[in-house]
């Protein structure tokens, strides 16, 4: 038997429709908010990447799917979305159309890395990115974006962690402060560290060794050799936010596993979910599309993966309920009235209600259970003597009561029920 390669899953009929329901939310909220979608390619070339997010991260390094094609052009399947935008956003000119520009994306990514829960080799990211805008405002935008996306999903328990890493200047002074600091503890390091000290040493502050964990602790903070405009940015994002009501963490350790952000960077995590606890992520990156050739236009962004998501969503407190439900079920006493049962569920579908009937020839308590399986809100009995009185009885799956409706305002009667149960 050939199996699903390590790292992939298989979304089955069962589990889809929560799917469905998780990127209508994503999509609905991000129209609120006035983003627009935007969908490139799967696989991108190479250097896209490589450009971006960094010779020295993990996903360049040891993660990318990168292939040759039948012309031995290295191209690469998208490890995320950001630079894909970034490329699209100079190959198509958006920049001389008005800014800022708004988009948001959903699609399969993909990194080689060590499967487990949480954690996929292919997985969905929604991201959303802001272009044009160097304000602090668009930081907390799209902050708020992010929030309300789990907010109307029901989780309210997550926290928002927020650094800098200010820009190229100002990093410069704090890449060589930390690299004396760890170099005289260099032999304390995990290898992957101990390689990385003298190329990207701010690579090693997302290191998760507990002995470079203690050592990180005490190492200098980003926070303390911001240049005046960095630090002004910073100031006014966590004014912004705290004037909104909005309540974050400062944390110093928080550089995120991409080299192209700049200035803000942020997680929202959500405890619950154990060691693939964020959610979300994302920050600034004002220099991206500049490094890809294009002008220099700052943005600003995140990204969540859906299968994060939607774990954090079953664990949490408030899921929301009904996700998968379907609106009817239309049961019939007889086969003579299997005809019927069709004609309706279909003039229900047309009303705007999801709708089925048995399809299988099965006595009336097994239709009933079909429909509870279904977990259907309503189920519709056509029995010969009612029909023939031109009524249905309509029965409320979780009420439990049952009257009869005529069949002419069948319609009516189940949309504005499904209506009332706050569909
Ligand atoms: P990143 O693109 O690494 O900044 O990650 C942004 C979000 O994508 C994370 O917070 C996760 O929700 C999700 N994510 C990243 N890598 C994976 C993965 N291998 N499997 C599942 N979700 C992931």
């Amino acid at each position: 038997m050939i199996s699903r390669p390590k790292g992939t899953e298989d979304r089955l009929p069962a589990e889809t429709g929560k799917w469905l329901r998780v990127e209508r939310v994503l999509r609905d909220v991000s129209e609120r908010f006035n983003y627009r979608e935007i969908r490139t390619p799967i696989f991108e070339h190479t250097e896209l990447f490589t450009r971006t997010v960094g010779e020295t991260t993990d996903i360049v390094e040891k993660e990318m799917y990168t292939f040759k094609d039948r012309a031995g052009r290295s191209l690469t399947l998208r490890p995320e979305g950001t630079a894909p935008v970034g490329r699209a956003y100079i190959e198509n000119r958006l920049y001389s159309g008005p800014q800022p520009v708004k988009v948001y994306y959903i699609g399969p990514m993909f990194r080689y890395e060590k499967p487990q829960a949480g954690r996929y080799r292919e997985f969905v990211q929604y991201g959303a990115e802001l272009l044009g805008s160097s304000s602090p405002l668009c930081d907390a935008e799209v902050i708020f974006l992010a929030v309300e996306i789990c907010n109307t999903l029901g989780l309210t328990e997550t926290t928002l962690h927020l650094n800098s890493i200010g820009c190229p200047g100002c990093r410069e002074g704090y890449r060589k402060a930390l690299t004396e600091y760890l170099g005289a503890r260099e032999s304390d390091l995990c290898d992957d560290c101990r390689r990385r000290v003298g190329r990207n040493p701010l690579r090693v502050l997302d290191c998760k060794n507990e002995t470079c964990r203690a050592i990180l602790a005490e190492a200098p903070s980003m926070l303390d050799y911001l240049c005046t405009g960095c630090k002004e940015h910073f100031e006014t994002l966590g004014k912004i936010l705290t004037g909104m009501g909005m309540s974050y963490r400062i944390d110093p350790s928080l550089v995120r596993g991409l080299d192209y952000y700049t200035r803000t960077v942020f997680e929202v995590k959500w405890p619950p979910l154990g060691a693939q606890d964020a959610i979300l992520g994302g920050g600034r990156y004002d220099g991206l599309v500049e490094a890809l050739g294009g002008p220099s236009v700052p943005g600003v962004g995140f990204a969540v993966g859906l299968e994060r998501l939607l774990m954090a969503v079953e664990k949490g407190k408030n899921p929301p309920q009904g996700w998968d439900r379907l609106d009817c079920f239309v049961c019939y006493v007889d086969d003579a009235l299997a005809y019927r049962a069709l004609e309706i569920a279909n003039r229900l579908r047309a009303a705007g209600v999801s709708a089925d009937f048995d399809q299988l020839g099965r006595s009336l308590k097994a239709q009933m259970k079909q429909a509870s399986r279904y977990e259907a809100r309503h189920a519709i009995i056509l029995g010969p003597e009612e029909t023939a009185r031109g009524v249905a009885t309509v029965r409320s799956m979780d009420e439990g009561w049952q009257r009869e409706v005529p069949l002419s305002e069948i319609e009516k009667e189940i949309v504005s029920l499904t209506r009332a149960g706050g569909r």
